[in-house]
């Protein structure tokens, strides 16, 4: 039977190691929704079957791009729709996603120039999850 969960939450705040470096952001009241049963974790980018490590990706003119130049959108987009579709199978209407990622960023992500800039945008899933009607709220804002 499954459970009803009430948050889909990036697996980098809940210990997981997944980031690009091969680390975590861990933020402990968001892995307490985990341990609490409330929240399932996802990592979009190894959905859409990236490795970890890997190397930075960046979004440019609606594409995303990693630090080698290399085209890395269809695992963008690959990774949003099985997080879509995770949110539908369980029935979860909120996200709380990690800020600046081309794939979680809420509020802000890179320009796209590898220079550390942050403008204001949403990453791939999050983009997804909000035009079906999904909230999401940043880390930041949790
Ligand atoms: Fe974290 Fe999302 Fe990046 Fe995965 S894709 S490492 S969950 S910010």
């Amino acid at each position: 039977m499954s459970k009803n969960y009430e948050y889909i939450v990036s697996g980098c705040l809940c210990g997981e190691k997944v980031r690009y470096d091969g680390k975590t952001k861990t933020i402990d009241k968001i892995k307490k929704l985990v341990t609490e049963g409330k929240a399932i974790t996802v990592c979009p980018e190894v959905l859409g079957g990236l490795p970890v490590p890997r190397h930075p990706c960046e979004i440019q003119n609606n594409k995303v791009i990693n630090t080698l130049e290399e085209d890395k959108t269809s695992n963008f987009k690959i990774g949003a729709g099985k997080t879509l579709e995770l949110c539908k199978k369980h029935k979860i209407k909120k996200a709380i996603l990690k800020d600046k990622s081309p794939s979680c960023g809420t509020n802000y992500i890179y320009d796209g120039t590898f220079t550390n800039k942050l403008i204001k945008g949403q990453g791939i899933t999050t983009k997804l999850l909000q035009e079906n009607g999904i909230e999401v709220i940043s880390d930041e804002e949790y």
